[in-house]
């Protein structure tokens, strides 16, 4: 175990802001951030990517980590106006780090299509 940057965040081996824990999410904020709010939301149990979400173990996590996104998104006062949710998936969807993650961007007016 811990095969990237994310699990040594999950471990407390590097320090990290983090908005929210359980005893299987972390969500914490993005050291690069491409909104005002740029939260990345991520499984204590290493998934590498989106495409390899294939149990209802995973699904349940996914549908848990949407949840956390919903409740960070009123916190963070960007729920009425709207945000944006995002896996970056592989070498063309622009994926850097393979543990799964999923991106909380809001607080301004988001662009489509994206870069
Ligand atoms: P990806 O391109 O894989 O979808 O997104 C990876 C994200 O992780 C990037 O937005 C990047 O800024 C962020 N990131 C990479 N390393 C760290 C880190 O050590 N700490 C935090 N908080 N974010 C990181």
């Amino acid at each position: 175990m811990g095969s990237t940057i994310f699990s040594k965040i999950i471990n407390k081996e590097i320090p990290a802001d983090i908005v929210y824990e359980s005893n299987d999410i972390l969500a914490f904020r993005d050291i690069n951030p491409q909104a005002p709010v740029h939260i990345l939301i991520i499984p204590k149990i290493e998934i590498p990517k989106i495409s390899d979400v294939n149990s209802a173990e995973h699904g349940i996590i996914i549908s848990k980590m949407i949840d956390v996104a919903n409740e960070l998104a009123i916190k963070e006062n960007i729920s009425d106006d709207g945000f944006r949710l995002v896996f970056n998936c592989g070498k063309n969807g622009g994926q850097e780090v393979y543990h799964l993650h999923l991106h909380l961007l809001g607080g301004r007016q988001m662009k489509w299509p994206p870069g």
